[in-house]
């Protein structure tokens, strides 16, 4: 083997990654897709199976009419065609957790075709083609850890064993690692506002192969790919690209060439590792399933499973930042899940300012329950509490410091904002003209320059006072008052 030459970022730019993604996503039905057994996660092992799933000779399967229905609702979601009727086939391989020896999937009839992503790429958007998307059976588990009697034991868990899964194959459209990171993050964004899987990675319920190749820049044919299979999380897929990318350019530029192999990704050790080459490839054998029909989702079933289509994402933060006067930022930020959408939504519709709503959530929410590590679900001030707090600063009842104390206090005692705010004692603040008018002449005093330049027409200098009879008062003054105070001391010292 030749040795490993330095690769510079010159040698990188010469050549231009291909990337396509292959992603499993496990679809929420309550039973599994050819039999009646639960799909619940986390069960003792083989307790969720029959003769059906454990491919007993004889038993048959029967399509689970959810699982068809969740499949065709993402399709749609991706802008997939809907082929009306598609066909079932076997994969053949042999593998431990595979108990019939087959999986039943879908080949060259899947049930959709020809949708997209867009992503964004320098300052507009980017097109990644999606190829197909399809239906097909998970296999089970193999557990290889957690024996102390027997180190090197493998024990199996059928309890997978047909989960419904749907395979979303994308074109080899992606061309680098961060576009392919880009893609996954919409891609499941898309997934979860559908609300057909719950897009788990730590429970296995999204999984994604990538397959890389590079080539010479300007060249129109694709180089050899590999596959780098069973990685673990978004972040681990861009790391494993990226050294996926440098391992290609490398063995081309000592004048090597690329085995087109299946590679595990080693997060530990930031590397890849051939797994199985072409040599070693399966021939599937696929042929229609013989014990399933074939598929037909007409007309009529497909316009019944679009109606329970949501407003997806991108959309969704379009219409928002029309109609609350966010920006794209906030949007962004407020479409994090479906369920914040949501939340947000019903609060701001209720503000007096959703604008505030939507500063407020960014400034004082997202951050605290970042700092305790806790979920949007988890947050001691609920969204209507944002609400009610922006509507007090919005009148002038409590002035932003005291916001951000009670915002604190809620955290402390786990309450919500307006529950806090009545434990506080409401206005603690400074309704106090005469106190008010006090400070306010101080503060006239002893800033002549700046009254000289108000007097001048300069009246943003009016913001400066307030801000400086607030602070004077402690934020304790209402800011509306002490805003009313000023001006008439200022207009006044005209006359
Ligand atoms: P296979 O038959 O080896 O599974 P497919 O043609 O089904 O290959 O493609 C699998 C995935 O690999 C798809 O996402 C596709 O976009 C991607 N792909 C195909 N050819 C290449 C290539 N040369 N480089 C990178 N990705 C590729
Ligand atoms: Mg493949
Ligand atoms: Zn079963």
């Amino acid at each position: 083997m030749a040795t490993t030459p330095v690769i510079t970022d010159e040698i990188l730019a010469k050549y231009e990654p291909v990337i396509g993604l292959e992603v499993h996503v496990q679809l929420l039905t309550a039973s599994k897709i050819f039999c009646s057994c639960s799909t619940r996660f986390g069960d003792p092992p083989n307790s969720n199976v029959c003769p059906v799933c454990l491919g007993m000779p004889g038993a048959l399967p029967v399509l689970n009419r959810k699982a068809v229905e969740f499949a065709t609702l993402a399709a749609m979601a991706l802008g997939c065609r809907v082929n009306e009727t598609s066909i079932f086939a076997r994969k053949n391989y042999f593998y431990p957790d595979l108990p019939k020896g087959y999986q039943i999937s879908q080949y060259d009839k899947p049930l959709a075709e020809f949708g997209a992503i867009e992503i964004p790429a320098g300052n507009g958007t980017k097109k990644i083609g999606i190829t197909r998307l399809h239906l097909e059976e998970d296999a089970g588990k193999s557990l290889h850890d957690g024996f102390p009697d027997a180190a090197d034991k493998t024990a199996i868990d059928l309890n997978r064993t047909g989960v419904p899964l749907a395979e979303i194959v994308s074109e080899p459209d992606i061309r680098s690692p961060d576009e392919a990171y880009e893609y996954l993050t919409r891609l499941k964004e898309i997934i979860l506002y559908t609300g057909v899987s719950d897009c788990n990675m730590e429970e296995g319920s999204l999984r994604c192969d990538a397959n890389i190749s590079v080539r010479p820049r300007g060249q129109k044919e694709f180089g050899t790919k590999t596959e780098v299979k069973n990685v673990n999380s978004f972040r681990f897929i861009q790391l494993a690209l990226e050294h996926e990318i440098e391992r290609h350019i490398g063995v081309i530029e000592a004048g090597g060439k690329i085995t087109q192999e299946t590679r595990l990704y080693n997060a530990n050790e930031g590397r890849t590792y051939g797994m199985r080459s072409k040599e070693h490839a399966h021939d599937y054998r696929y042929f229609p399933e013989p014990d399933l029909l074939p598929l037909v989702v007409n007309e009529a079933w497909q316009d019944q499973i679009r109606a329970g289509l949501p407003e997806l994402p991108e959309a969704r933060r379009e219409r928002m930042r029309k109609e609350y006067g966010i920006t794209a930022g906030d949007a962004q930020t407020l479409t994090r899940s479906r369920a914040m959408a949501d939340q947000f939504e019903s609060a701001a519709q209720a503000a007096k300012n959703p604008k505030r709503v939507a500063n407020l959530v960014q400034s004082e929410l997202l951050g605290r329950l970042k700092a305790k590590g806790l979920e949007l679900e988890q947050s001691p001030v609920s969204m209507a509490g944002v609400a009610s707090s922006a509507d007090l600063v919005e009148s002038g009842e409590i002035s932003g410091k005291m916001l951000k104390d009670l915002y604190d206090l809620s955290f402390e005692r786990n309450k919500d904002f307006p529950a806090v705010y009545d434990e506080e004692g409401r206005p603690k603040q400074s309704r106090d003209t005469s106190a008010l008018e006090k400070l306010a002449d101080e503060v006239i005093t002893a800033n002549p320059k700046q009254v000289e330049q108000y007097r001048a027409g300069k009246k943003t200098m009016l913001g400066f006072f307030v801000g400086q009879v607030m602070k004077a008062s402690k934020g304790q003054g209402n800011p509306q008052l002490v805003n009313e105070v000023v001006t008439k001391k200022l207009e006044g010292g005209n006359s």
